[in-house]
């Protein structure tokens, strides 16, 4: 609870201009699906999201504004965990 999340660097693809998914650590995302609450990750500056269903995809994050936040089991489901 209250754990602050230190977010990283958004990275673009030099070819679209779009933001890359970096990939989590499987504990991250595991924590999170146990977690009592949903919690969400922005999948291109790992800025965490509080009420995101676990089959979220493309919200909006608060930390880039993206619309890259995800649920955490659709961040299993596509593999993009380490
Ligand atoms: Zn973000």
């Amino acid at each position: 609870m209250g754990e602050m999340t230190m977010t990283m660097q958004v990275k673009y693809s030099e070819k679209t201009g779009k933001p890359l998914v970096q990939r989590f650590k499987l504990a991250t995302i595991e924590r999170a699906i146990t977690d009592a609450g949903y919690t969400g990750f922005c999948v291109v500056c790992h800025g965490e999201a509080d009420g995101v269903e676990p089959d979220a995809h493309g919200y909006k994050c608060e930390e880039c504004g993206h619309m890259t936040v995800f649920g955490a089991e659709e961040i299993i489901l596509r593999g993009w965990v380490r």
